[in-house]
């Protein structure tokens, strides 16, 4: 079983995150509440360089929840063909501007029930725009907070709910509104799914992971293998 860990090891990670990255964001491109929704609806599967680079038209044409709804879904597709499962999200963004309009003044609501019964909103889109467009202390549990929860030990869990309710469970409150970003751009960036850049990593004094002495150097082979594994290389 796992030993859950101390609270002074997890408020040592979040102050080391905090202070390699103090203003931590979404790199998703957005105004207000409303283009962060449709943008964070549209990022399933895909990425937010690609989701941003389909959103630079959208938003042109389509700035709001009112003129979203007046386009067709053969119009918002035209914008994010580019994307995966687009047919699907061109027909849930025109359908949810039309509910917003319809129930909410057009209004992206501040509530969790009122979020997730929009369509294509789950779970994890919701905790995104109460954190990020009304500063919540939620946590979106995607596959990198997955990966980094897991690694480190932070909140182990074999399903993303399990993961969420520990990492709420253990994040000190004041880190509560970063959190997210941090974890993300932590797993996006240095702890990568195949190649964790553990030789750089500002919290693994802390992490559980097993394997991270393997990555402890810093690669230096064209391969990308680290010098730790010269042996294995020669061998
Ligand atoms: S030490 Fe390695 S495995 Fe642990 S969090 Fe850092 S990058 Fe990830």
């Amino acid at each position: 079983m796992d030993v859950q860990m101390a609270p002074d090891e997890v408020e040592a990670i979040f102050s080391a995150l905090a202070h390699a990255d103090p203003a931590p964001k979404t790199e998703l491109a957005y105004t207000d509440p409303f283009t962060l929704l449709v943008s964070v609806v549209l990022s399933a599967q895909s990425t937010d360089v690609g989701v941003n680079k389909a959103t630079r038209g959208l938003f042109a044409a389509a700035p709001d929840a009112a003129s979203m709804a007046a386009m067709s879904e053969e119009q918002v597709g035209s914008f994010i063909r580019s994307l995966g499962l687009w047919r699907n999200k061109a027909k849930n963004v025109v359908a949810l501007s039309k509910i917003l309009l319809e129930r909410h003044g057009g209004e992206v609501p501040h509530d969790r029930a009122a979020l997730e019964a929009l369509p294509g909103v789950g779970r994890k889109t919701a905790n995104v725009v109460l954190n990020v467009a009304f500063g919540e202390g939620t946590i979106a549990v995607d596959t990198h907070i997955f990966r980094v929860a897991n690694r480190t030990g932070l909140a182990p869990g074999k399903t993303v709910d399990k993961v969420e309710q520990g990492l709420l469970a253990v994040v000190p409150e004041r880190y509560l509104g970063g959190a997210h970003h941090w974890l993300i751009l932590h797993g996006r960036y240095v702890c990568k799914a195949r190649r964790p850049e553990c030789w750089r990593c500002a919290i693994a004094r802390w992490c559980r992971f097993p394997d991270k002495a393997l990555y402890s150097k810093r690669p230096t082979g064209p391969d990308g293998v680290s010098s730790a594994d010269d042996s294995l290389r020669s061998a």
